[in-house]
């Protein structure tokens, strides 16, 4: 029996922990926020605190990017820490990120990073309009985000900007050149410590209102071997052991990376019903030093995000290839409270499953289905 203290107590650590039981790798989670050691299934606190847990552990990991640095740093010296801090940090910090992605000869969108109302100008005359601003620390999903278009914009998002970095000392703003890209795409994968990589094929995402919504894994050879590529490059650059995702924008088939998040990631769901070993299961492998799982992929798959609602239609267990998993979690407005992996023979009865299924749901709960499955 390994034992994994995972930091971060939400839906990653509770898949990591179905993946890992019959694998008799036990889970335990740190919940960021009220300091508790908890189960994370049950959310049952478990006590004794985190040096205890850390003491207990074989392995820690994270579930997410934005932990304390306090925290980080005794899960660091404790010399179980896995992938490593340095890449949890580049996944927190958009300006760490910026320049891993640079250093590893990664293309990415041209960036400024602005501090103040000079810097601001000068990323203007560098980077261009249109451009997209976006908080250094802390924002995801498409929070604490700005567009200018128009230099007649500049004063008003300035004020906004100003309010966001004044909120902290380590804060800035990091401007990007606006990609006019067709679709995006991200890649999931699993590194070892022996530096082997098993790598899942691409996903094609949509997001709505700048959340994700629908996952479906596409076969592009091509595309792929792109995407390999930078992630093999990312990954050797950080010496990664576990599962990384790489998110792409795709510009007439050229890859340039938007972001990267050093753990199991919302796009690679998908992979529990559609792949040969899901990407819990081989996070869990490479951070305790197992062989990794084969990635393949065995059907045609995509996963549709539940937000904000905490019932569906009995008929949806109905639909064949479709897999509900819950979350667990008290529900709110926008909030990710579980997801469904739809699968099929190919991507025609795929396509047909998820407008029977888009039928089946509340419109209002999932506007963006119905149109995305007939684009697919
Ligand atoms: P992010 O939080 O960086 O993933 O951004 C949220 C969403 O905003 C992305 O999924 C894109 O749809 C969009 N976006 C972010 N950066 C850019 C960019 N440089 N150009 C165009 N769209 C972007």
């Amino acid at each position: 029996m390994k034992h994994v203290l995972v930091l971060g107590a939400g839906q990653l650590a509770r898949m990591m922990s179905l993946a890992g039981a019959p694998l008799n790798i036990k889970i335990s989670a740190f919940d960021v926020r009220s300091e508790n050691i908890v189960h994370p299934l049950t959310l049952e606190v478990l006590g004794n605190g985190l040096e205890h847990a850390i003491a207990e552990a074989d392995v820690i990991t994270a579930e997410f990017e934005h932990i304390p640095l306090d925290v980080l740093a005794i899960c660091e010296k404790s010399g179980k820490f896995l992938p490593s801090t340095d890449a949890i940090k580049a996944g927190g910090d958009r300006r760490i990120e910026k320049g891993l992605l640079d250093s590893a000869g990664v293309k990415n969108a041209k960036y400024a990073v602005i501090n103040t109302r000079t810097d601001f100008d000068a990323a203007i005359a560098h980077v261009g309009l249109p451009m997209v601003l976006k908080s250094a620390l802390g924002g995801y999903d498409g929070k604490g985000q700005w567009r200018l278009k128009t230099l007649d914009d500049v004063d008003a998002i300035w004020t906004e900007m100003a309010e966001c970095i004044a909120e902290s000392e380590s804060q800035a703003i990091v401007a990007e050149e606006f990609v006019p890209f067709q679709r995006e795409v991200s890649l999931v994968g699993a590194r070892n410590k022996q530096g082997e990589l098993a790598i899942y094929p691409l996903a094609e995402n949509v997001h709505t209102d700048g959340v994700l919504t629908l996952s479906t894994a596409i076969d592009e050879p091509e595309l792929q071997a792109q995407a390999a590529q930078m992630f093999t490059a990312v990954a050797e650059s950080l010496d990664y052991v576990g599962v990384l995702a790489l998110e792409f924008f795709d510009v007439n088939g050229q890859l340039l990376v938007n972001e990267i998040a050093p753990r199991v990631h919302n796009s690679g769901h998908w992979t529990q019903q559609g792949a040969d070993t899901c990407q819990f299961e081989n996070h869990l492998r490479a951070v305790c030093d197992m062989p990794l799982g084969s990635t393949q992929a065995i059907r045609a798959t995509s996963m549709v995000n539940i937000l904000g609602e905490d019932t569906l239609p009995e008929a949806v267990h109905s639909l064949s290839g479709c897999h509900v998993h819950w979350y667990g979690k008290d529900k709110r407005a926008g909030r990710k409270m579980g997801h469904i992996n739809v699968t099929a023979n190919d991507k025609a009865a795929l396509k047909a499953q998820l407008v029977a299924l888009s039928e089946l749901l509340d419109e209002a709960a999932f506007p963006a289905l119905k149109p995305a499955a007939e684009a697919l």
